[in-house]
């Protein structure tokens, strides 16, 4: 089977278990190729759907996860979004075709090059990658319509509510052990209000 293949069986599958529903993300993930976002030596992978490892010990999520984050959200043509934790650049790259523009913050400058490298080949000119540590945020362009964060973290840090607009969502592996919550927030006028999406497994927050 050859990658378009793959990929189609892949759409199929997620489309049935219920990861994607929508056409926008339908056709975001159809378009964006996760080919170019992994090791050469993994490329035969790219429509498995599971993590894999990129560089410097980290890992690109695996697609159900990246489309159950990204339907989740709901995004619109016209929001403001920041990621925390570029990575291979895959989920910018996703979140590129719905949104106006992604902030993604990224700790290790390796991978700040991996990400700028990946979505400068695939042609994704609305992210834009930003090298520094997200733990708190990036207030510089807040406030945000939608935040991700796509390393585990063990609580949604004070910051990260206060750069998300009136109504804004939250998405976040939290838990401090190998397995975490998906949780999902959208801010109110009193706080956040919460719902649990299951368990996930992603890579700790670094400092
Ligand atoms: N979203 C990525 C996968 C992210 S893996 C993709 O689509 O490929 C988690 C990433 O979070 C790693 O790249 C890791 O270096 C980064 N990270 C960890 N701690 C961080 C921090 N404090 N600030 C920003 N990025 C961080």
């Amino acid at each position: 089977m050859d990658l378009i293949e793959k990929k189609k069986e892949l759409i199929k599958n997620l489309i049935e278990q219920g990861f994607l529903h929508s056409k926008e993300v339908i056709d975001a993930f159809e378009s964006v190729p996760r080919e170019e976002f992994i090791l050469e030596r993994d490329k035969v992978y790219a429509y498995a759907d599971y993590p894999l490892p990129i560089i410097s010990g980290q890992t690109i999520s695996a697609p159900h996860m990246v489309c159950l984050m990204t339907e989740l959200l709901e995004h619109k043509k016209t929001d403001k979004v920041l990621e925390i934790g570029a990575g291979s650049g895959y989920q910018a790259a996703i979140l590129s075709k719905l949104v106006k523009k992604v902030y993604t913050i990224e700790i290790d400058y390796d991978l700040v090059e991996f990400a700028k490298r990946n979505l400068a080949k695939t042609g994704y000119k609305n992210v834009e990658v930003i090298r520094g540590d997200g733990s708190k945020g990036y207030a510089k362009k807040a406030p945000y319509d939608k935040i991700i964060v796509t390393c585990a973290i063990p609580e949604i840090f004070k910051e990260l509510i206060n750069q998300l607009k009136l109504k804004g969502k939250i998405i976040a592996p939290v838990g401090s052990g190998w397995f975490q919550e998906l949780i999902l927030g959208i801010k109110t006028k009193t706080g956040l209000e919460t719902k649990n999406y299951g368990g996930c497994a992603f890579v700790p927050l670094r400092h």
